[in-house]
This record gives C-alpha cells, structure tokens and sequence, in this order.
C-alpha cells in the first residue's frame, strides 16, 4: 500500500497549513482596524481548537495560552507566528527559522528566488 497524500497526513496538511497561516499574517494590515484584530485573534482560536490533527493541535492549543496572539499589526503578528512556528520546529528537531526573514520568505520573496535556503 503506498501513501499518496490521499487523506493528508500530519506532514502535508502541516506544511500547507503554515502557507496559509504565514501568508495570512504577511497580508494582515500593517494598520489594523479593532474589527480586523478581534477577527484574526478568533480565527487563530477556532483554528487551534478545530486542527485536523489533535496532539499538534493540543500543544498548540497551550503554546497560544502562554503566549498569546499579538495582533497589533502585520509586524507583531508575523513575529509571533514565526515563534509558535519554531516552538513546532524545536519539538520536532528541525532547525530554527530566522524571524528576521519572515517577510522574505513569505511576502516579497527572497533574491534568489529560493525560498528554503
Ligand atoms: P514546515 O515546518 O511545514 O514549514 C514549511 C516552510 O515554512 C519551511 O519550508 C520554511 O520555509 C518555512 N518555515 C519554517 N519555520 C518557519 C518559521 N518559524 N516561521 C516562518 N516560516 C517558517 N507535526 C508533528 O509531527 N507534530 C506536531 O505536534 C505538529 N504540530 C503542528 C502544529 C501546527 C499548528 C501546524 C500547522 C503543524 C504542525 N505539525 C506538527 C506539522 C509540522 O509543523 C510540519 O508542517 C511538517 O512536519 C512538515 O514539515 P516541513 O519540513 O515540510 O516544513
């Protein structure tokens, strides 16, 4: 029997997942209206509460508890994400992603136009 991606598994859905999430925190206004951060703060809520994957989305769940969302602006938001990104990255031995090349990666796109370098 080969796997196929057909249901996702934790590997594929993570990694799309993170395209989505880092895309939607690169396009998050750089000044948010009140009515824009009170709906990112909930969208991040459900999602942590609907995740399709339950261990992930129990240490997820926790991590957002001691560190709760910062939805100030495109900057702080993006920042956080890539921290609660790493937290996931630290847990399961893959290296650190720079903060600093958040938006590189997930915005204006790096020079080389290599994103995993
Ligand atoms: P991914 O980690 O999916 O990253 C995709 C791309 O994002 C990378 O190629 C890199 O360019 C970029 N990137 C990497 N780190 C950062 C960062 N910090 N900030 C910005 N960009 C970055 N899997 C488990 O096995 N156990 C878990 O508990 C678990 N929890 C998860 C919780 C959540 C909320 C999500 C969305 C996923 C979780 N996953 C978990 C899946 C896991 O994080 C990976 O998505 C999966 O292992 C595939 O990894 P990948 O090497 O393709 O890169």
């Amino acid at each position: 029997w080969k796997r196929n991606n057909c249901p996702a598994d934790v590997k594929t859905l993570g990694r799309h997942t993170w395209t989505l999430l880092h895309t939607m925190a690169a396009y998050y206004p750089e000044k948010p209206e009140k009515k824009q951060q009170e709906s990112m703060k909930t969208f991040f809520e459900s999602f942590s509460e609907h995740y399709p994957c339950w261990f992930c989305k129990n240490d997820f769940k926790q991590d957002m508890a001691e560190n709760p969302i910062d939805v100030t602006n495109r900057e702080t938001l993006s920042e956080w994400l890539c921290r609660r990104h790493n937290k996931v990255n630290e847990k399961l031995g893959k290296k650190q992603f720079d903060c600093t090349k958040v938006f590189e990666r997930w915005l204006t796109g790096p020079a080389n136009g290599k994103c995993d370098e």
